[in-house]
């Protein structure tokens, strides 16, 4: 077996139970085959929801309602 660490994508905590992990998604990688997001069973359903593009379009309105008080 191989000495993969896992880190959980929610709490960035390393995953050391095996059967605590699942993978949440699968990230694409230009020079390799990619690689699998894994998150601690119950944090999962946090790490779903962080989706790329949704976090900057968060991240456009935060600023914008801060800039604009
Ligand atoms: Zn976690």
């Amino acid at each position: 077996m191989t000495a993969t660490v896992r880190v959980c994508r929610a709490c960035d905590e390393v995953i050391t139970d095996p059967a605590d992990a699942v993978v949440v998604a699968h990230e694409l990688s230009n020079s390799g085959p990619g690689w699998d997001v894994w998150a601690h069973r119950e944090h999962a359903a946090d790490v779903e929801v962080i989706d790329p593009d949704l976090l900057r379009i968060m991240t456009r309105i935060w600023v914008a309602k801060t800039a604009a008080q």
